[in-house]
């Protein structure tokens, strides 16, 4: 059985304690690799390394930084498909998915923040005749990352690369749930002639590393995306450390559909916001309120398209909707549907548990569903979820609407379809969320500042937001 390896100082290394956790893949239920199960030790020599690599990298010249990143995101094309079937293989999402928006968007990731980064400025403030101020944006020096496993290299990348673009040398840490395309890319970075040391990525439990990286006094930020409850035990555990954290946690999102919007379009992509990678992306729209004179019309299209989601292996192109992440994750999808119909709930479609055929027979598929019927304030409608299950109901205005979409305490992403144009503004200026779609869903442009508010996080990932919060800023004030 493969055994995976960390990555330190350019070096595939076993963990120093020898200790390794399975790895299943989800389709079908196998143990078929295993990761290290890392720990401090481990930890301490990607912490030297990482020291001893970040001034020789922070004094490269932006245009030579680039130039190597951008050599890794032309390296992650070249390897495409080994990395789009490895993701499928080992998260259980289709792997036309993986293909166009994972690896796709790991390459886009890293070649965005080559170029920003050589189009990064600071400021500076003249005061008059008297003096003249000028910021530094110096890198920080060693940081650590941590992402979850639904978008895997996707958002492993989408951390590392500011932080490297902007000089610093980065601890990383994927998912221990889907560790396999990160192990990949560490073979990727030497193939492009990273510099040893700059980037080192240890596999393990969130307890057995991801608690050393978050609290060694080394470390001077951390930049997390997961669960709430992680983000809000990483918070207690590195308050008095005076680290920069960037937390990017869980959601709730509401879609507001109006009866002016272009009903068709609207329905397809209501669908895509709500069951895309099985439900399992931060920004899925679980929630969705639609203005009572097309409710009933709206609710039969959109329950026949969900109906029409085809549900497989996902290693086969035609597949739609693959697997859910690991056999615990769809023991709790399944009892949020049971707790759905405790709610007073009724399964429109979906609900089930699904066994398929031959190879698949074991994997951990569950049936898109969709739940009427549930108030606002029950845990159905108020708990992260996080997998193929929303709700639909109905609203009668505009203010009403807000406040359905407001009433839970997360406040990630959410999107509203309507041809208003002053409906779209005030709805949108309403919302208390850190991303508004109208009329779209999950169209990202990188410059633009991405995360939540509310119990959904703390600060903004992204273009300028990335590379400010990876520098620490030095005001210099020179008197004529
Ligand atoms: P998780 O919080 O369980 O794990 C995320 C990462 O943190 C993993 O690498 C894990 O090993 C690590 N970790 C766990 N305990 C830790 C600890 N004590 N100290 C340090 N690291 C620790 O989340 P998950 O289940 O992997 O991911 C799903 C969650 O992520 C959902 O809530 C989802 O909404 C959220 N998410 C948010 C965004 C966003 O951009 N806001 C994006 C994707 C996913």
């Amino acid at each position: 059985m493969q055994k995976l390896k960390n990555y330190i100082n350019g070096e595939l290394v076993e963990p120093q304690l020898g200790q390794y956790i399975d790895n299943a893949e989800p389709a079908t239920g196998q143990v078929y690799s295993q990761i290290p199960d890392s720990t401090a030790e481990d930890l301490e020599q990607a912490v030297v390394a990482a020291e001893k690599a970040q001034p020789a990298w922070a004094a490269l010249s932006l245009e030579k930084r680039a130039e190597i990143l951008t050599k890794v995101a032309d390296a992650i094309d070249g390897h495409s498909n080994e990395l789009a079937k490895a993701e499928a293989i080992d998260n259980g999402k289709p792997f036309s998915l993986a293909k166009s928006v994972d690896i796709y968007r790991a390459s886009a990731n890293i070649r965005f923040f080559a170029q920003a980064i050589t189009q990064f400025s600071s400021e500076s403030h003249a005061m008059g005749n008297e003096a003249i101020n000028y910021t530094l944006r110096d890198p920080i020096g060693v940081v650590g990352c941590i992402s979850p496993w639904n978008l895997p290299l996707y958002l492993f990348t989408w951390k590392i690369a500011p932080a490297l673009a902007a000089g610093n040398c980065v601890i990383a840490k994927p998912s221990e749930i889907t560790p396999m395309t990160a192990y990949l890319f560490s073979k990727i970075c030497n193939e492009a002639g990273l510099p040893r040391g700059v980037l080192n990525i240890l596999h393990g439990t969130g307890p057995s590393i991801g608690n050393p990286l978050t609290t060694h006094p080394k470390i001077k930020a951390i930049s997390f995306t997961g669960g709430t409850s992680t983000g809000a035990h990483i918070s207690r555990v590195t308050a008095g450390m005076f680290k920069k954290l960037s937390l990017e946690l869980g959601g709730k999102n509401p879609t507001l559909v109006f009866a002016d919007c272009d009903f068709e379009e609207t329905v397809e992509n209501v669908v895509r916001a709500a069951f895309a990678n099985q439900g399992q992306i931060c920004l899925c729209g679980s929630r969705i309120y639609i203005e009572r004179p097309i409710y009933d019309k709206f609710k039969a299209a959109f329950v026949e398209k969900v109906k029409s989601l085809k549900i497989g292996d996902p290693l086969e192109p035609s597949t739609q909707h693959g697997a859910l992440v690991s056999k615990p994750h769809m023991d709790k999808v399944l009892s949020y549907i049971e707790l759905a119909q405790e709610e007073g709930g009724t399964v429109l479609t979906g609900g089930k548990q699904v066994t398929l055929k031959g190879r698949c027979r074991n994997g951990f598929f569950v049936e898109p569903t969709v739940i009427e019927g549930l108030t606002n304030d029950c845990r159905t409608n108020q708990e992260e979820i996080f997998g193929p299950v929303c709700t639909i109901m109905p609203f009668d205005s505009d203010d009403e609407a807000i406040d359905l979409a407001n009433g839970t305490q997360y406040g990630l992403a959410s999107s509203v379809w309507t041809n208003d144009l002053k409906r779209a503004h005030r709805v949108a200026k309403e919302i208390e969320a850190g991303i508004v779609w109208i009329n779209c869903w999950l169209l990202r442009d990188l410059r633009t500042p991405f995360g939540g508010v509310k119990s959904s996080g703390v600060g903004r990932e992204g273009g300028l937001e990335a590379l400010r919060f990876f520098t620490e800023p030095k005001n210099v004030c020179i008197k004529y």
